[in-house]
């Protein structure tokens, strides 16, 4: 038996006044969706807890069956091992930004013109010397993903990032009274000194300078977080599961989780992704796993920048491309992490709908994939963490719980 878990990153929506009160959901033209919903048992679902809007990054957690109240501190783990770093439980990470510094130590661009630097820059970073292992890797642009590793570390410290411009990179600050974190927040303030010293005359930032490209001479931390020790699925549920997905975040929830995470090229997370190439390595990825995980980002990026028609056709254009799993997978799920309303630009707690087709499921008689539609069908209302198990009952994986 195997499964695909689509995640559709804040494709839920509230009525749209520019869709004549629709949400993108129920105006688009979406056969594929349809069907799974219609073939399948339909229900809606808090990722967390009713009410409470999630992060992507809990909100996967909670789908994958764990506890985001437990294993989560912060961002910077699950985009340190997204970006394909080798984390540790205990592991401290951060969430790094290259940004300019002027003459007088004021940020004057916390994105160095967005030119990313190069594997020379990474390379010098990477060759300063800290009283603890750290690990430095550049992602996406002019970010990059730092970690320090060692006894005694703590995540409970302030970020450097003032989060504007105009203004000198903020010491790092214990946020409690421990030896440790006391001991992390000196360790991150002479990484601060260092990279400066390092990076002011580097060479590809005098390259930089000469062709006015924003040098890239200082790194922001923030989003400080403790690595989590999450049970591999594998071990969690006996199944093996592999992710295709863009979102450092996502893929890091899924790597830490134990999962594959496949790469595939061009796959941006943006609306010009490579959707047919997602596909195809999740259709490639069945073979060898009982479990794909396919995460698509742009929904949740088109809510964020108000976009209803443009939401709307994206849907549509995904909806072509799911077509090519149906007949792949014993079960389709159908699930989104979060809603994202156009009207708010941001994530909400309303619930999002979900749908599981596949053998044995108790259909139920919805015939479209929507927010108001599922709210009436079979599986009634359920949270994040009840997905995966669900799924797994289905697919015969689970054990009987007593004699
Ligand atoms: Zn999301
Ligand atoms: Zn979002």
């Amino acid at each position: 038996m195997k499964a695909v878990l689509i995640i559709c990153d804040g494709m839920a929506d509230r009525p749209v006044p520019a869709l004549g009160n629709l949400t993108p959901l129920e105006a688009a033209e979406k056969p594929t969706m349809d069907l799974i919903a219609r073939e399948g048992i339909c229900g809606l679902m808090y990722a967390l807890d009713p009410g409470i809007p999630p992060g992507s990054d809990t909100a996967h957690l909670a789908l994958l069956g764990y506890d985001p109240y437990q294993v989560y501190t912060g961002r910077g783990p699950f985009e340190a091992a997204g970006a394909g770093l080798e984390l540790r439980p205990g592991d401290v990470a951060f969430r790094a930004n290259y940004a300019t510094l002027d003459k007088g130590g004021l940020i004057i661009d916390r994105r160095a013109g967005r030119v990313p630097p190069t594997q020379r820059i990474e390379d010098a970073v990477r060759k300063i010397k800290l009283p603890v292992k750290f690990l430095f890797k550049n992602t996406v642009g002019h970010r990059a993903a730092f970690v320090l590793r060692g006894r005694g570390l703590s995540a409970a410290v302030s970020d450097t990032d003032p989060h504007e411009t105009g203004k000198p990179v903020q010491p790092c600050k214990p946020l409690n009274q421990t030896a440790a974190a006391r001991k992390t927040a000196k360790i991150v303030n002479m990484f601060t000194q260092k990279v400066r010293k390092t990076l002011a005359n580097h060479p590809e930032n005098l390259e930089r300078a000469s062709k006015g490209i924003p040098p890239a001479n200082i790194l922001l931390l923030r989003g400080a977080g403790v690595v989590p020790y999450l049970e591999p699925i594998q071990q969690k549920y006996g199944i093996s599961g592999a992710c295709v997905a863009a979102a450092a975040l996502v893929k890091g929830v899924c790597k830490l989780a134990g999962m594959e995470v496949i790469e595939v090229e061009g796959a941006t997370g943006n609306v010009r992704t490579n959707l047919k190439g997602k596909i195809f390595a999740t259709i490639d990825a069945l073979q060898r796993h009982d479990l794909v995980l396919l995460h698509i980002k742009a929904f949740d990026e088109l809510s964020h920048d108000r976009k209803a028609q443009e939401k709307k056709n994206f849907i549509e254009q995904v909806d072509k491309h799911l077509a090519e799993l149906l007949d792949k997978a014993d079960f389709l799920v159908l699930a989104i992490d979060h809603t994202t309303p156009i009207e708010l630009g941001e994530h909400s707690g309303d619930a999002v709908p979900v749908a599981i087709c596949g053998p044995g499921v108790r259909k139920d008689d919805i015939q479209r994939f929507d927010e108001r539609s599922c709210a009436k069908g079979g599986l009634g209302v359920i949270r994040g963490r009840d997905l995966l198990p669900l799924l797994l009952n289905l697919m015969g994986k689970l054990k009987k719980f007593g004699a």
